[in-house]
C-alpha cells in the first residue's frame, strides 16, 4: 500500500496508524476529527489502500469505527509508552479480531496465509484486519507517539529516534515554544 500523496516527511508508517491519526487536536486531547464526514473519511482511507464500502457508512457504523479508533489508540499509546494496554481495551480489540476473522476470507497459498475481509467489504472489518496486520508486523515494537499530539508512527530511525508525528505539524511548533520558554527564562 503506497500513499497517493508523496511528501518528504515520513508519515505514520502503516495504514492503520494513519487511521488512528485522524484527529486534528493539538496536544493530548482527541476531540476533533480530521475529517468532516463519512465521505471524507472513506476518501482518506482509500488513499491508504482500503476499499470503499458498497453502501454509505451509517451513523451506527461510524460510531463503531470511532470506538475502534479510540480503543486501539488507548492500547497502542500505552504500548508506545512501554506499558501493557488496559484490560478492557485489550479485551475489546481481541473480541473484534475474533469476530472479524469469523467472516474473513482465509487463503493458504505459496506465500502463506492471506487474510481478506468478507466480500461485503465493510470499513470496520477492513480496519480490524489492518490492525491485525500491524499487530503481527515486525515493526510493531517501533510504534511511538508524538510528544506534542496523539499521532502514532513507526520510528524507522536509529539513535534517539523520532519525536514528532511531523516537523510541519508539531516539531517546528514545539521547538519554537521551547525556544520562547528559554528566552523568557533568560530574561
Ligand atoms: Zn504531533
Amino acid at each position: 500500500m503506497t500513499k497517493a500523496i508523496s511528501r518528504s516527511e515520513p508519515g505514520a508508517g502503516h495504514p492503520f496508524l494513519t487511521f488512528l491519526n485522524t484527529v486534528a487536536d493539538d496536544g493530548k486531547t482527541r476531540q476533533i476529527n480530521s475529517f468532516q464526514n463519512a465521505t471524507v473519511l472513506v476518501r482518506l482511507l482509500e488513499e491508504e489502500g482500503f476499499a470503499a464500502p458498497s453502501e454509505p457508512i451509517t451513523s451506527t457504523q461510524m460510531r463503531n469505527i470511532l470506538i475502534l479508533r479510540e480503543t486501539a489508540y488507548a492500547a497502542f499509546s500505552a504500548i508506545a509508552a512501554g506499558r501493557a494496554p488496559g484490560r478492557e481495551d485489550a479485551l475489546y480489540l481481541t473480541e473484534t479480531l475474533k469476530t472479524v476473522y469469523q467472516e474473513a476470507e482465509l487463503n493458504i497459498g505459496a506465500e502463506g496465509l492471506a487474510v481478506a475481509p468478507s466480500p461485503l467489504g465493510r470499513v470496520y472489518e477492513q480496519l480490524a484486519l489492518s490492525m491485525d496486520d500491524l499487530l503481527r508486523s515486525d515493526q510493531f515494537g517501533r510504534i511511538r507517539e508524538c510528544r506534542r499530539c496523539t499521532h502514532l508512527f513507526i520510528d524507522k530511525g536509529r539513535g534517539v529516534g523520532r519525536r514528532w508525528c511531523s516537523m510541519s505539524r508539531c516539531g517546528n511548533r514545539a521547538k519554537a515554544e521551547s525556544f520562547r520558554a528559554r528566552q523568557r527564562h533568560a530574561a
